[in-house]
């Protein structure tokens, strides 16, 4: 099998346009200041009219040598243990090195800093996947990485610290005495723990205050969605049939997306897919699917980036802890969203308990321990897979593995 050659743009396909973004004030322009951190490709990438963005050779081939095309395999251990006919398939993006799908889009988006001519890239970073993918990818272009984490997952995830520093990465817990803004955010609150639109700041002014520096993000802007469609693209060349249902998890959409909208893209065009639903499935701690509100809201807790128009929950909504801190995310993204609204997309969310009893069933039939993230699909799975008819066939984005994810399993018996 083939890497794919392109990533597909849905934007072109949708039943209605995407609404641009937006700069929120004048004199104090969000879109110039991207245009002066990020690499500019990326940028192009943001407003391309192209229904498939070539894939750069360089990027297919460091796709290759990471893994891809990722497994995409029939889970017969779950379908025995539920026992009801249906067929079961998932593509595991937990089989990349750093456990996750963000390499999907770490590779290219440092590929393109390096084009611009940057030595040093920048980034924040949560629970740490993020930088753990942005570290390992800015190891394999020889460029530096420089993280900022919040706080209080620097000092509670040391291992993630630890193995981004094993793949050469500078890690800081932000608030930092590095910027301006982290060494004021400390004077008011030496013990502050930190928060991930902090983070994004201290990133951008550590960003500009250096030569060489380029800022990328794992946010929900749209080339992080298209660089992520090299999953479905490859799903498109690895399925025996058409499914009847297609499931994935979502934190700002960009593993939902990049599965499941090469099928819907084909789906609004008429070519496959007519009988096919696709749920998303988010956490009770971040419900912006099923209760936000659809309206332009800033992608960053900050509020540094354009305001985009989402399905969200408020750039200052503070979810409640969960083990799924990758969908502790308060908006989702614009095509997403715009696809759940115009109900071509279907959502639902999961608490905690039945969740982790869904990871404990998964790691029983199929030998793999899911992330915590992922686990929201599989619980969805379960519950379709029980009303749908015999021969029903289901799809599901495995988005990563849980072995980093230790204390999610603490109360599993
Ligand atoms: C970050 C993460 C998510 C959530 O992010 P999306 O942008 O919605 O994909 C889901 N699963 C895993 C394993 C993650 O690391």
């Amino acid at each position: 099998m083939m890497i794919p050659h392109y990533w597909y743009n849905i934007n072109v396909d949708l039943p209605k346009p995407l609404p641009p973004p937006i700069d929120p004030y004048e004199a104090d322009s969000r879109i110039a200041l991207l245009m002066r951190i990020l690499p500019s490709e990326l940028i192009d990438q943001e407003f391309t009219p192209l229904r498939y963005v070539p894939i750069p050779d360089e990027v297919r081939e460091l796709y290759e040598r990471m893994g891809r095309p990722t497994p995409f395999r029939r889970a017969y251990g779950l379908e025995r243990a539920l026992g009801n006919g249906v067929r079961i398939y998932y593509k595991f993006e937990g089989a990349l090195p750093t456990g996750s799908h963000k390499l999907n889009t770490a590779i290219p988006q440092v590929y393109y800093a390096l084009k611009d001519g940057a030595r040093e890239v920048v980034t924040e970073t949560g629970a740490g996947q993020w930088g753990l993918a942005v570290s390992l990818a800015a190891a394999l272009l020889g460029v530096k990485a420089t993280v900022f984490m919040t706080r209080n997952s620097y000092f509670n995830k040391t291992q993630r610290v630890l193995f981004m520093r094993t793949y050469g990465a500078e890690v800081y817990p932000s608030p930092s005495e590095l910027t301006k803004y982290g060494r004021e955010a400390l004077r008011v609150r030496p013990d502050h723990p930190g928060s991930l639109g902090l983070a994004i700041t201290e990133a951008i002014e550590f960003t500009l205050m250096g030569e060489g520096r380029k800022y990328i993000p794992g946010s929900v802007l749209g080339f992080v969605i298209l660089h992520q469609t090299v999953i479905g693209q490859e799903v498109l060349q690895q399925m025996p049939e058409e499914p009847d249902l297609v499931i994935g998890c979502v934190g700002g959409g960009s593993n939902f997306s990049g599965f499941s909208f090469p099928m819907i893209g084909a789906k609004l065009r008429g070519e496959g897919f007519e009988k096919t639903r696709f749920l998303a499935v988010e956490s009770k701690a971040a419900p912006k699917l099923t209760s936000g509100r659809y309206m332009y809201d800033f992608p960053d807790t900050g509020g540094l980036l354009p305001m985009v128009k989402m399905l969200t929950l408020g750039h200052d909504y503070v979810p409640p802890p969960t083990h799924a801190a990758g969908l502790r995310y308060h908006g989702a993204a614009p095509a997403l969203s715009l696809l759940v609204r115009e109900g071509i997309v279907e959502a639902r969310a999961y608490g905690q308990e039945e969740v982790m009893e869904a990871a404990r069933l998964f790691a029983r039939t199929e030998g793999i321990i899911p992330a915590p993230e992922s686990a929201h699909a599989i619980r969805a799975v379960i519950d379709e897979a029980k009303r749908m008819p015999k021969g029903s066939v289901i799809f599901f984005n495995l988005s990563g593995h849980g072995l980093l994810d230790v204390d999610a399993y603490s109360n599993v018996r």
